[in-house]
């Protein structure tokens, strides 16, 4: 019955997204070492970047009526185009997808639509694990020379290398030890203060509210917490 509905479910999102669908061209995709992570530039003629004020998503047809979410970052009015980071460290269709997807290779998607993250006044505090990357790299794009802190949760050690060669911004790697980095970006805080700060979390659902349980209990609390759950 569940496989049934299913079927009827992608056939459904299959019609509509051929429907509301529109195109970008991949000009380049660039694999970490290991190759489970990604970086896709793409060229969006057509993409809405109205919302750009918060950080946005779109829905990638990764295979036949299958949609996921990933987030352009440094987006470039001029020349329409944006990377996806796109974290393939698990097996499912968006992560076989990226494994898969060539330069010169039409992408359909669906969007884009806007996040609830958008640069905020006080000290912004950034954590998350590599589905976050994008959306972070987005957030600190749009607060311009305001720098982001906080810290990125990363299981691959050839990762955590790549991350200090290609980001010069105040977001550090901490080694991942558990499925979402909750251990990891809890322990990065510890030493924090976080005074009139602005957290966002951002990534595994479960680990995200857990680690917005555990900040909230600080004598120093933050300002507001923003979680935005990715995946479970
Ligand atoms: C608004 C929004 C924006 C997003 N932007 C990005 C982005 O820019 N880059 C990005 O990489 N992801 C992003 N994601 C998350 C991405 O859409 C999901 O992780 C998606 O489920 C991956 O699809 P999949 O087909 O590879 O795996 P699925 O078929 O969804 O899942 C297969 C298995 O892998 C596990 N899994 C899924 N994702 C991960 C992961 N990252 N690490 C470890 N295990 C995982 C699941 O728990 C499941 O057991 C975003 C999600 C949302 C809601």
């Amino acid at each position: 019955m569940l496989n049934f509905m299913n079927i009827i479910k992608r056939k459904a999102l299959s019609i509509i997204g051929n429907a509301l669908a529109k195109t970008g061209t991949v000009l380049a995709v660039r694999a970490w070492q290991p190759a489970t992570f990604f970086e896709v530039d793409v060229h969006f003629p057509n993409m809405d970047m109205s919302s750009w004020e918060k950080v946005q998503y779109i829905k990638v047809n990764v295979e036949e009526g299958v949609y996921r979410d990933y987030t352009p970052a440094g987006w470039d009015e001029d020349t329409r185009t944006c990377t996806l980071y796109v974290d393939g460290v698990h097996d499912g269709p968006g992560s076989r997808w990226a494994k898969m997807v060539q330069q010169g290779d039409e992408i359909s998607y669906i969007g884009p639509s806007r996040t609830f993250h958008r640069p905020l006044e006080g000290k912004m505090i950034v954590l998350g694990d590599m589905s976050a990357l994008g959306h972070y790299l987005a957030l600190q794009q749009l607060a311009g020379d305001r720098a982001l802190t906080g810290a990125v949760s990363v299981i691959e050690e050839g990762h955590l290398a790549s991350f200090y060669d290609y980001f010069k911004w105040e977001v550090d790697a901490v080694k991942q030890q558990d499925e979402g980095g909750f251990e990891a970006l809890l322990d990065w805080t510890k030493d924090k203060d976080l005074t009139d700060t602005e957290i966002f979390i951002v990534g595994h659902i479960p680990t995200s509210i857990q680690l917005r349980k555990e900040l909230k209990k600080r004598k120093d609390h933050p300002n507001t917490i923003r979680v935005q759950g990715f995946w479970s």
